[in-house]
Formats: structure tokens, C-alpha cells, sequence
């Protein structure tokens, strides 16, 4: 449970103050409290996780469990397979045993915040960040509404940590260079679907120009006869109305029957990696420092990662006494070796997959059959992969020099 904190309207000083208290904020927020600096997680929602605006598909009970013990309160599935339909509706399946839990994301973000405070965090629910505190060209605190009684107060603190997502303002504030370029974004709409006839373990993956243009459609299945749908597309292919008007078709060529809850919207980013997620006093983690993966939009996984990497080299900064941006950029290169260059990767291919048509998708999904064939389990040799897919498409090294070259 996440409990109300009570405290006066004067300048306080802590150690750590934290813009956000979804994942990233959430998980780092408890592993530096944990450490022994006083930390305060801000959180501008009354509730932590709600509205959920998520998918809510994370990686396996092991993965997840590495950051928060898994609690069966907000795990609703566990998945073993995964499916993707190419334009003509011919797919790909496989088998993946525990590959992902569905979570409830309310519960999930609300469970690293309780996990937070266990270790010693003061969590502040309904408290907005506003503004940054400087000192010269140091970030020394935030300015804070608290939302209840309008009352605005400072809290200095040593470093401040920009968690505050893919609408981050703590970027802009701290004058680092995070704009998404408008190509970079996606708009993602979700339904959860109820009264769905639908296999309860394994998601599915819809590609082509109908129905997700530049993106892709996905049915997530939240436990017996009920799911996520949802979508994201590319706004500038999207040329047959909002993504709201192909999730609405989506569903009633595939969903006719089923009971239309709650529409879930959003951006997701589709960026590469940025050069530098620091400032003088200041770091960025998870979606505000465009941690995740710009070919699937996923970013829960990495948002826990990105606080795991940031909090190895914050807490050394802070014994140190060292918040510079030159000792903080030690988390740019950790966060690079661990996930950066690949996410570099994912948006290549994410360039490339722009420039395939259906035709080009429905030839690799039929040569992507041919390899799961012939080799059962789980896929790890994305390189193997990716020569099947190439071949399998005529010209298409023509069709992308200008991203490969
Ligand atoms: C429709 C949709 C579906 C998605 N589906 C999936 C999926 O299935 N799997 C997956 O892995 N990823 C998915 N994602 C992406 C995933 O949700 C994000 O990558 C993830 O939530 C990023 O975590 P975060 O901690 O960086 O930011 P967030 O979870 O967005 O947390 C940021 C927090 O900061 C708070 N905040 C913002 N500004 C302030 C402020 N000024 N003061 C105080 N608090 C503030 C916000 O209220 C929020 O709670 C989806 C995204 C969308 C939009």
C-alpha cells in the first residue's frame, strides 16, 4: 500500500529527488533509499498507475523478479507463445515457454513504489514537480505543487532525477537535448477488450498497411476472455484517419462481438538512443531518457534496467560527492553497454521496416516460418533472422540503402 506522507511547506534538503514515480522512479527511487541517502519519489497522479496507459506486456517471472519479487496480485498471465500475422494473415508462431507476464501495470508500478518505501523512500503521491532549482549551472532541486492544497514548495537536493516519462519535462527544464523529432513518435490507442474467445497464453502481432501503418496491431490477453488491443501507427503513413479509426476497424473485423472497455492512448518513442541522459545535478532513466525499444515500443524491461544502471553510478556519485556531469556520464556509457547499442540497432531496422510493403512483409513472415521450422525453441540468433528475412525480400538492400547507408 502506498501511504499518504504528511510534511511542512518548508525548503527541505535531501539527497535525491525523483520526477516521477512509475517504473524507472519507482525502482530507483527504493534501491538508493536502500543505500542509505534520502531519497523522495514525486508523483504527480493521486493514484501511482493510474490511468494505466500500457500494453502490460513484460519479459519472463525470472526477468521481472530480479527487481521486485513477483506477486501474483498483478501477474494476470504468464504467455508461451507468440504469434505474428503478415498482411495476407498467413503467420509465424513461437513456442516460448514463460516468455512474458501480463501484468496489471497499476499493481506493478504501485508494488515498486510500496517496495520503495519499504527500503526507506518517502513517496509523495499528487505532488507535481514544476520547475528545476539551479545554481549556476547546477541543477540543485525542484519546485513542487502539492496538488491537494495548491500549496508550492522547494526541495534542494543533490542530484534530481528526470523519471517523468516520454512527455519528460525535467529534459527540457534541464536544457538537455531530448526532442522527438515528430518521425520518432508513434501514436499508440488501446482497448481492453472483454468477452474475447481468445487463446489466454499466447499474444499476437498484426503487420501491414490496414492495420497499423508503420506500427503494428496486438491482442495481449489479460486471463480467460478478456485482452488488451491496441495499436500504434506512424502519423505521417497513417493516411486513413486516426489511430483511433484503425483501432475502431481492427476490432470490428476481428472483435465484432466483444465488450469495448476503456480507451488507453499515448506516444511511444521510436528513437535512437540519446548521446547524453545527463546535466550537472541531473539524469534521466526509462522513457524520459529514451530508453526503450524503438522497433516494438516495449518499454517496461528497459526502464528497470535503465534505473539498475543509473543507480550503480549514482550511488557512487553521491559517496563520492561528485555530481558533475562528467562523473555522471559514466551512467551514458554503463546504459550504452548494456542496452544502448542495441536499441541503435532496433532503430535501424525500425527505418527499414518503413520501407517494406506488404508484400515485401508477407515474403518474410513466409521465410521466418521456414527458419522457426527448422529450428524449434526459442530464437536467440538474431543475425540468423535477419538473413532470412533479407532474403526472403527481393531488392529490399536497394529499397533501404539510404538507411544502411
Ligand atoms: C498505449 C501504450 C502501450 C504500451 N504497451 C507496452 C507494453 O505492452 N510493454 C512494454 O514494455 N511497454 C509498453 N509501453 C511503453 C511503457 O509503458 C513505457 O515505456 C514505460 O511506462 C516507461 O516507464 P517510465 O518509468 O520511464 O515512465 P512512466 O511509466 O510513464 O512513468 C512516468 C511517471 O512520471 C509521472 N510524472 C510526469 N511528470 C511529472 C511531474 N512533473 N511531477 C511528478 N510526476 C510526474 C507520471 O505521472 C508517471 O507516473 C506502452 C506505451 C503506451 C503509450
Amino acid at each position: 500500500m502506498i501511504r499518504p506522507n504528511a510534511h511542512s511547506a518548508v525548503t527541505e534538503n535531501v539527497d535525491v529527488a525523483i520526477v516521477g514515480c512509475g517504473i524507472a522512479g519507482g525502482l530507483l527511487a527504493g534501491r538508493l533509499a536502500r543505500d542509505g541517502f534520502r531519497t523522495v519519489a514525486f508523483e504527480k497522479r493521486p493514484l501511482i498507475g493510474v490511468p494505466v496507459r500500457c500494453g502490460e506486456a513484460a519479459g519472463s517471472r525470472e526477468e521481472v523478479s530480479h527487481f521486485v519479487p513477483v506477486d501474483e496480485n498483478w501477474v494476470v498471465a504468464e504467455l508461451d507463445a507468440a504469434r505474428m500475422y503478415a498482411p495476407n494473415l498467413t503467420y509465424v508462431e513461437r513456442q516460448m515457454p514463460g516468455f512474458c507476464l501480463m501484468l496489471n501495470r497499476d499493481g506493478f508500478d504501485q508494488a515498486l513504489a510500496a517496495q520503495a518505501q519499504t527500503w526507506g523512500a518517502e513517496v509523495r503521491t499528487y505532488h507535481e514537480v514544476k520547475s528545476l532549482l539551479w545554481d549556476d549551472d547546477r541543477v540543485c532541486g525542484v519546485q513542487v505543487k502539492n496538488q491537494a492544497d495548491g500549496r508550492a514548495y522547494d526541495v534542494k537536493a543533490r542530484v534530481v532525477i528526470g523519471a517523468d516519462g516520454v512527455e519528460t519535462f525535467v529534459a527540457r527544464w534541464a536544457k538537455l537535448s531530448t526532442h522527438f523529432k515528430p518521425r520518432h513518435i508513434h501514436s499508440a490507442v488501446e482497448y481492453v477488450l472483454e468477452d474475447v474467445d481468445f487463446p489466454t497464453s499466447r499474444l499476437e502481432i498484426y503487420v501491414g498497411k490496414e492495420h497499423a501503418p508503420g506500427g503494428y496491431a496486438w491482442v495481449f490477453p489479460k486471463g480467460v476472455n478478456k485482452a488488451n488491443v491496441g495499436l500504434g501507427v506512424h502519423p505521417t503513413m497513417a493516411k486513413d484517419g486516426t489511430a483511433r479509426d484503425y483501432l475502431d476497424r481492427f476490432v470490428k473485423k476481428f472483435y465484432p462481438r466483444a465488450k469495448v472497455g476503456k480507451l488507453v492512448a499515448g506516444g511511444v518513442s521510436g528513437s535512437k538512443p540519446l548521446k547524453t541522459m545527463v546535466g550537472n545535478g541531473v539524469l534521466l532513466v526509462g522513457e524520459a531518457g529514451h530508453q526503450n525499444n524503438p522497433l516494438s515500443g516495449g518499454g517496461i524491461m528497459n526502464a528497470l534496467e535503465g534505473a539498475e544502471e543509473a543507480h550503480k553510478v549514482l550511488r557512487d556519485a553521491l559517496e563520492k560527492d561528485d555530481l558533475s556531469k562528467g562523473f555522471l556520464q559514466r551512467y551514458d556509457k554503463a546504459w550504452h553497454r548494456r542496452n544502448g547499442h542495441l536499441i541503435e540497432k532496433f532503430a535501424v531496422l525500425r527505418q527499414l521496416f518503413f520501407k517494406l510493403d506488404d508484400e515485401d512483409i508477407n515474403n518474410v513472415i513466409a521465410a521466418l516460418n521456414t527458419l522457426v521450422g527448422a529450428s524449434p525453441g526459442r530464437i536467440t540468433d538474431y543475425a540468423e533472422v535477419f538473413k532470412t528475412a533479407f532474403k526472403a525480400v527481393p531488392g529490399v538492400l536497394w529499397k533501404t540503402r539510404k538507411v544502411l547507408w
